[in-house]
């Protein structure tokens, strides 16, 4: 059965350690996500862009396939799935459909606007118990005239949504989504410290995992991180892969032409990443 993503964050705050989030596109992501957190005992989160979801032709299908995998995997381990980066209406539409974690991403809008929608979203998720995460816009990487350095979330507005009753607060900290650039000055640490001096007991999301340094994860999750984002790297591996094998001419050799068989790759080098990043993380054994 699908969590919150409340406890297992909570546990992981206290614990030192942070939760990998994966995102999802199709059923070969989504079982090599299981079968590793399930091999690992972690908990894991699923997550699932606006994007990915019209993608696997709507909220209810995922919710469909991914509780059926729970079952018939015979998973033990939590679970959350969760909207990733949701507007206001998507996250309604989630919640509607069996999610039982959803992001509003109100870092777009006036922080007024922000804390009404949120304020909202609140509302609805304590009642049904879900978990909810917010994001706080950015004050800018302009600031400081470098090109490629992120944003960082303002402290005070950061405080202003946690107060709010949100499950876990998505602040930039010189995170960047997808691939770095080659003059990306590293995280703000000290962007992390001030957000987490105001914001208390909040677990705090990473989002951008895909090639941030092993020392400047360790040293986010020391600092207050409980929930990291990995997407990119996913994407990669399973590209990789799947290359590696058309351009070994495997698909013509046999039945290599089997979706099945064609698919493997991708799927064991996405299993291969979630194990790296479930270690880095420290959530190994924590389920
Ligand atoms: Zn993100």
């Amino acid at each position: 059965m699908l969590v919150s993503a409340k406890e297992m964050l909570e546990k992981a705050r206290d614990g030192h350690y942070a939760v990998g989030q994966f995102n999802i596109n199709n059923l070969e992501w989504t079982k090599s996500i299981l079968l590793t957190a399930e091999e690992l005992k972690s908990p894991v989160i699923l997550g699932v862009s606006e994007g990915a979801g019209k993608y696997m032709t709507g909220y209810k299908t995922v919710v469909g396939m991914v509780n059926g995998m729970l079952e018939e995997l015979k998973i033990t381990v939590p679970v959350a799935l969760h909207l990733d980066h949701g507007s206001y209406e998507g996250a309604l539409k989630c919640i509607e459909a069996g999610f039982s974690s959803v992001m509003f991403d109100g870092s777009h809008y006036p922080i007024d606007e922000n804390v009404a929608k949120t304020t909202e979203l609140v509302k609805i998720c304590q009642q049904k118990g879900l978990s909810l995460e917010a994001e706080v816009g950015s004050i800018g990487g302009e600031e400081d005239g470098v090109i490629g350095a992120g944003e960082v979330a303002d402290p005070q507005e950061c405080k202003k949504i946690a107060d709010l009753g949100v499950t876990m607060l998505a602040a930039g900290i010189g995170n960047i989504h997808g691939k770095y650039p080659e003059n990306w000055p590293g995280l703000r640490f000290d962007a992390l410290e001030n957000i987490k001096a105001l914001t208390g007991n909040m677990p705090l999301v990473l989002h951008g995992g895909t090639g941030i340094p092993e020392d400047m994860i360790k040293k986010a999750i020391d600092l207050g991180v409980a929930k990291i984002n990995v997407n990119t790297e996913c994407q990669l591996a399973f590209a990789a892969a799947t290359r590696e094998y058309i351009e070994a001419g495997k698909d013509k050799q046999g039945k290599g032409f089997d979706p099945r068989k064609l698919l493997a790759p991708g799927a064991e080098a996405i299993k291969a990443t979630v194990k790296e990043k479930m270690e880095l993380f420290g959530s190994v054994g924590k389920a």
